[in-house]
């Protein structure tokens, strides 16, 4: 069993006060390591590395330096990537082959692109009557960056690529659930040869170790990922300290299937959009919205290819579904399952517990579920259940789909399944979403914005509005 560490002015150190958290496994119920449960001493020490960083070598590196940096991160991921993604996968019960080909080559994907980005990112230059303005484009200095346990390194990279890129300095905490990862990404950037203090990492819990990090006054801008209700207490915390934010929050995302989709796309689609990464990606399409006349033939397609999933050991290459986050969280889902069936939903498949072998039988498992009869405004409509669960619902037209669509409180991603071009158009700009996917779902090109309205965020991620965020905008206007 191992015994991860802060990583804090270049160096892999304990908490101060010398508590741990364990981290344990949802395949197997074993306690996989120990962590930090670092304080707002180790906070002010992480902070404090970052600024001093700030005034070093790093302060003066060039945009090609940096570049070249985030390459080199790339590569060295890259040659590290069975023993990550394995990590991965131990950490979060999530099958290998997923961690192997989606979060890993992910991480390496958003440090290569960002080092292009930097490269060929160009600022304002306006001429007016006797005078011209400049952009100059600043690092804000040091930043916190607050991920959650979905998708560890995936998110984590996601954040640290731009801010690295525009010269700032970091101090991140990721999920306490899953440390394993952030804390390999640690030791590849002092690998590299990043300087002490531009990376700091800090474990620990939320309410402890995330809100040191937002309410410290030297950290300029955070980059929150996580749950709704976290999101509520980071941005009123943060908002009133003045700081930059980013929100990227929950989802429950519709599906949206119309009668003339092309049903054997429709229906994979549908499936991986419901149940990838067990139900846990924030972009799930976690309600499936079908145009009434095809309700019936497209459910028995749904179902039946939902029934074929393997769920187990997510070790094993032919598994679909491996264990949910934690029992916790298995509970919790199964308790919205309970729900629903008080709220008058009726379970087509799945929600139970598989049959599987030592020691995986003490694992987070469970089949994915598929839920109609329920109505527009109950709770297990409304809420994110951030799990293996899809309820479905029909629809008499368009104008009734949009409505369901659009008729929950967040508003991060849907999809919409039809070969009606003008249908497919008139749709996605009606949908109050961040994302819209036309007969696809979670197909990503780095460079497009990436975010929610409503619950589902504040701000967009992305190419050039991932640099903007993380440096700040400087006019200069110069009188000729
Ligand atoms: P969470 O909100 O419980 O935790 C997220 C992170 O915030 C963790 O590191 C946690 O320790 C930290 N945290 C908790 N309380 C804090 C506080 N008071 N101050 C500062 N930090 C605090 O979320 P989770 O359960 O880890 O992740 C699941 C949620 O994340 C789901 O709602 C999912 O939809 C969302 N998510 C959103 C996106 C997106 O891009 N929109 C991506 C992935 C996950």
């Amino acid at each position: 069993m191992e015994t991860l560490s802060n990583f804090i002015a270049g160096s892999f150190q304990p908490a101060a006060s010398g508590q741990t958290l364990d981290d344990m496994s949802s395949v197997t119920g074993e306690r996989l390591c120990t962590i930090p449960r670092s304080d707002s001493q180790d906070v002010d020490d992480a902070v404090t590395a970052a600024k001093a960083a700030l005034q070093g070598e790093w302060g003066q590196t060039t945009v090609a330096e940096r570049a070249d940096l985030l390459e080199a991160i790339a590569a060295t991921i890259e040659s590290r990537l069975e023993e990550l993604a394995a990590l991965e996968s131990r950490d979060t019960g999530k099958p290998f082959r997923l961690a192997a080909t989606i979060d890993i080559p992910r991480a390496i994907a958003n440090f290569r692109f960002f080092a292009s980005a930097v490269r060929h990112h160009q600022d304002g230059f306006q001429e007016m009557p006797g005078a011209i303005n400049y952009t100059l484009r600043k690092p804000c200095g040091v930043v916190g960056l607050i991920t959650p346990w979905n998708l560890p390194l995936y998110l984590l990279s996601w954040k640290t690529a731009p801010a690295l890129a525009m010269g700032n300095t970091i101090v991140a905490k990721p999920s306490e659930i899953t440390p394993m990862t952030a804390t390999v990404l640690a030791e590849i950037l002092h690998e590299v040869g990043l300087p002490p203090g531009v990376f700091n990492l800090v474990h620990g819990l939320g309410p402890e170790t995330g809100q040191a990090m937002v309410e410290h006054p030297d950290v300029a801008a955070i980059s929150f990922t996580g749950g709704t209700s976290t999101g509520a207490i980071v941005g009123a915390t943060a908002s009133a300290r003045f700081k930059k934010l980013s929100l990227e929050l929950g989802g429950k995302n519709p599906t949206v299937v119309f009668a003339d989709c092309d049903m054997d796309a429709t229906v994979d689609g549908a499936v991986r959009a419901a149940f990838a990464n067990q139900g846990q990606v924030c972009l799930c399409g976690s309600r499936l919205l079908v145009e009434k006349s095809i309700y019936s033939e497209f459910m028995e397609r749904f179902v039946a290819r939902v029934q074929q999933m393997k769920v187990g050991d997510p070790a094993d290459p032919d598994t679909d579904m491996g264990a949910v986050i934690s029992l916790a969280h298995r509970d919790k889902v199964e308790r919205f399952l309970a729900l629903a069936a008080e709220e008058g939903g009726t379970v087509l498949t799945g929600g139970t517990r598989p049959d599987l072998p030592a020691p995986l039988d003490r694992g987070a498992f469970i089949t994915p579920a598929v839920i109609d009869g329920l109505t527009q405004r109950c709770r297990t409509t409304q809420e994110e259940i951030f799990g293996p669960v899809v309820t479905s619902y029909a629809f008499e037209d368009e104008e009734e789909a949009i409505a369901m669509a659009n008729g929950v409180q967040y508003g991060l991603a849907a999809s919409v399944w039809t070969r009606d071009l003008s249908r497919a158009h008139r749709v996605s700009a009606a949908l109050d979403v961040g994302m819209v996917w036309v007969n696809t779902w979670l197909l990503r090109d780095l460079r497009v914005p990436f975010g929610g309205v409503k619950a589902s965020g504040v701000g967009r991620e992305g190419g050039d509005l991932s640099l903007h965020f993380f440096s700040e905008a400087k006019n200069v206007c110069v009188k000729l």
